[in-house]
């Protein structure tokens, strides 16, 4: 049977979709989810009452936290079966039982079965077992997204309308009853939509005020996210009303009175419960439900048909599903008034950690540098030795026993205000809480604790407090602002069990940021591959970039990628579309500013040309043809232009005065060069430099740091001086970067290279010797570089025999002896990477 895609089905808002959410029985069978698909099967799409399109099936992953059949290995039955004849299906993938590499070859599996939809869940803490997450529900999206943008990245241009993308999905609980639970609910629901979470399925609950308040809450917001209600059938056919009450079941919520009113109860009157519950989110606004708890197909589809007799008209039912919490938090009055949210005072803990913070870590305040220098003079920053050693199990001591520390070695208290979710939380989570927080913000998992997810929430509300008291709105952002947007990396494993403080001053953990400033390099019309594909975008048409296409989602996933990847520029090229019509890398420049803007999550562009007019419409675009002048609130970052010459640069450097920017300065003149061997020398070089820097600085208001110099790069390969006494180009480029940036007139400017042309020709470790070649041109004053950010350079080492030979290129000074090294290495670099024929 043809299936549409839950994706179109949920995009076109066509129906009501309905989901059945199907678990194995006892003794890891699957007879009860075959025995259900069978019943649909020979009962046909006809027994589903009109108004209602049963769509798939949900798999739970071992729910409960224990050990149960794995949602990839029932739907591989089922295929073979033939039992999913017409049915999408979404199975739960969860975090608790796989580090994050496990969870990569599991979703390749479900790829590979055709799979493409997914539930993302922190999921159940095992009973038994030891739980893992390394990843939580908003890692885990940010990887599938991650996944989704690799997908368009890697294809071939022919192959882009195959290319496989999750639709991946998340939880919301609207059922917490606690103002700081449910507040956290709602922030981790909203970065939840922003780590690339498609549609929402409900926790299950039975209070019509809560359900109603998600939607309240979607609405006020401007979410209009699919959302599926779930519908659990609370039956007495199974244990599930009881655990659920005596809290078994973390995050599921039964209070005393619905489960006495279940328990005297029959089975037609909680059939009666779920169809009313069904009307209700239908009614509501609901793009679906997610039925569970149903144990066979008949009973699921009773529950529907009276759900479709009920129509609209829910409200009559509104006491047989209201049943909440003892004081319960309602964010919505009866009438729909938002309820204020409270300003906790700080605690003793939260005050002294702030004061800490801002004594010793804080790199705005004196301590820090002071406290920075002393350890750097006792050598820690090594990591190693006996001064490392005893500050690190003090380090660990004093945390402990104030925050549980359990030495992650990459710490997030300052993310966390002040508190820590490795050792205070049950999951260990990097993003708390999850949905597991009982009524009165315990821990589900261990009614001990408070939810770290609570905790926070009251340190973030209390500074909320602190900043009406400081009555000037700047001493700190405002904490539940903070808290609402802050989505914490995973942590380095790495790091583990070393000093979290010694890792922070000395930038190894995830504070880290790279020594280069990354120009992204994969938006150029010259690269094969991208050529093809912009070529494939442009030839549809006049809508090309705003309407959905596989071409458009490539460039898209070009944006996000580089941006995910840490670039603080996303350069575009466009230069090769203006070969023989200037006027269409001008119109098109345009639009791929556009992208950016859209696509690149604040990264600013680089606008990468040698034709002025691309670079001035680029421009002028960024800024929405506005002059930012006036609109001086603009949040928008500069763009970076490149590049400017000294002979362009009385005609562009004057923009700056309506369109801020940064720009790259070629170093290249349309004079006669005098250097040896007949091109430009350091000094023309740096001259060159100064030119542009006075004419920027001092007529056309830039600041030095605006300014980035390249001195060009030459291929290794080919970079052989004719004559004797003529300096290479790479000792050229490298010597220049040093004289600029130790000019003290020229302090604050960056010096900038396209690294990739460094390897052109060579016949293989294209990266590695990239790598080197950065490594050293780092050590003459390079602190910029047009590249590939998947590479991270300047971050990791780079092979040593690399070195050594981009270090003999960056010494041939013109002498046959150093000259001779440089070859004699190539030589052996080429021997030994010869690909075989
Ligand atoms: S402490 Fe909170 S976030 Fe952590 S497992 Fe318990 S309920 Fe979940």
């Amino acid at each position: 049977m043809a299936r549409t895609s839950l994706e179109k089905k949920l995009k076109e808002r066509a129906g009501f979709v309905v989901l059945a959410e199907l678990t194995g029985g006892p003794g890891f069978s699957f007879e009860p989810i075959e025995r259900f698909l069978e019943a649909y099967r020979q009962a046909g799409p006809g027994a589903i009452p009109a108004g209602f399109d049963l769509s798939g099936v949900t798999l739970p992953q071992s729910p409960g936290g224990e050990a149960n059949i794995e949602p990839a290995g029932v739907i591989s039955v089922l295929q073979a079966k033939g039992l999913l004849d017409g049915l999408d299906v979404v199975p739960h993938v969860t975090c608790k039982d796989m580090n994050a590499d496990a969870i990569v070859s599991s979703l390749m599996s479900l790829r590979k079965m055709g799979v493409r939809n997914v539930l993302a869940l922190t999921g159940d803490k095992p009973v038994k077992a030891q739980g893992v997450f390394e990843l939580e529900s908003l890692g885990l999206l940010r990887l599938i997204k991650r996944i989704n943008q690799d997908a368009y990245v890697q294809a071939k241009p022919q192959a882009l309308a195959d290319v496989h993308q999750f639709f991946a999905g998340a939880a919301v609980s609207p059922f917490k009853y606690s103002e700081a639970s449910q507040m956290q609910q709602y922030y981790k629901m909203e970065k939840k939509l922003a780590c690339g979470a498609r549609f929402l399925i409900t926790q299950v609950g039975w209070d019509w005020r809560k359900s109603l308040e998600l939607f309240t809450y979607l609405r006020e917001n401007g979410l209009t996210v699919p959302v599926f209600g779930n519908v659990y059938l609370l039956s007495t056919l199974t244990p599930a009303p009881r655990l659920m009450h005596d809290i078994k079941l973390p995050g599921c919520f039964v209070s005393d009175g619905l489960l006495a009113k279940v328990n005297s109860e029959r089975v037609d009157d909680h059939l009666e419960r779920a169809a009313q519950q069904v009307a209700m989110y239908k009614a509501m606004g609901a793009a679906g439900v997610d039925i569970g708890g149903v144990p066979n197909f008949e009973l699921s589809t009773r529950i529907l048909q009276r759900a479709a007799e009920i129509g609209p008209d829910w409200e009559p039912f509104k006491d047989n599903l209201h049943w909440p919490a003892k004081d319960a938090f309602y964010l919505y009055s009866e009438s729909g008034v938002r309820t204020a949210l409270s300003t906790p005072r700080p605690t003793f803990s939260k005050r002294f950690f702030d004061f800490s913070h801002r004594a010793i870590l804080d790199p705005k305040h004196a301590g820090f540098h002071a406290f920075k220098k002393t350890l750097r003079f006792l050598g820690t920053n090594k990591g190693k030795g006996a001064i490392y050693k005893m500050f690190n199990s003090n380090e660990k001591a004093f945390k402990y026993l104030l925050f549980e520390c359990e030495e992650c070695g990459d710490c997030f208290l300052p993310e966390n205000f002040g508190l820590c979710t490795i050792g205070g939380c049950e999951k260990g989570m990097d993003n708390a809480p999850c949905g597991d927080a009982t009524v009165d913000g315990r821990c589900g998992n261990n009614l001990e604790r408070i939810c770290i997810g609570e905790r926070i929430y009251q340190a973030a509300a209390s500074e909320d407090l602190k900043s009406q008291i400081s009555d000037s709105g700047t001493q700190d952002s405002r904490g539940r602002a903070r808290l609402r947007v802050v989505i914490n990396k995973p942590r380095n494993p790495a790091l583990e069990h070393t000093s979290s403080i010694i890792n922070y001053l000395f930038a190894k953990d995830h504070t880290m940021r790279s020594p280069l400033i990354s120009i992204g390099e994969a938006i150029h019309a010259s690269i094969p591959k991208t050529g093809k594909i912009m070529r494939q975008l442009h030839d549809l048409g006049r809508d090309a970039y705003s309407t959905p296409s596989e071409p458009l989602e490539y460039i898209k996933a070009l944006i996000k990628t580089q941006a995910g990847e840490g670039a603080d520029y996303i350069a575009v090229n466009l230069d090769a579309f203006g070969e023989d019509n200037p006027q269409q890398a001008v119109d098109m420049m345009v639009e791929y500013v556009r992208l950016v803007r859209q696509f690149g999550h604040g990264v600013p562009i680089c606008l990468d040309s040698s034709n002025d007019n691309v670079l001035t419409a680029g421009l002028k675009e960024w800024y929405g043809g506005k002059s930012q002048i006036s609109n001086l609130k603009s949040e928008i970052r500069p763009p970076l232009l490149n590049s400017i010459k000294v002979y362009t640069m009385d005609k562009m450097l004057p923009l700056k005065k309506d369109y801020d920017f940064s720009f790259i300065g070629l170093l290249v003149s349309e004079d006669k060069p005098t250097g040896p061997g007949g091109s430009h020398s350091v000094d023309e070089l740096c001259g060159l430099a100064k030119q542009i820097f006075e004419r920027a600085v001092g007529q056309y208001g830039f600041r030095p740091e605006q300014i980035f110099f390249d001195s060009t790069v030459f291929p290794l390969a080919i970079d052989m001086p004719m004559e004797p006494g003529v300096p290479g180009y790479t000792y050229r480029t490298f010597e220049t970067i040093k004289k600029i940036k130790s000019d003290p007139a020229m302090k604050g400017v960056h010096c900038s290279l396209g690294i990739s042309n460094s390897v052109r020709d060579l016949p293989a470790r294209k990266i590695g010797v990239c790598r080197a070649y950065v490594a050293k041109a780092m050590e003459y004053g390079l602190d910029a570089g047009i590249v590939n950010t998947s590479h991270q350079y300047g971050s990791v080492e780079a092979p040593p025999e690399l070195l050594e030979l981009v270090t003999a290129y960056a010494r041939m000074d013109g002498s046959m002896e150093k000259m001779s090294k440089a070859m004699e290495l190539m030589g052996q670099f080429c021997r030994e990477n010869r690909k075989a024929t």
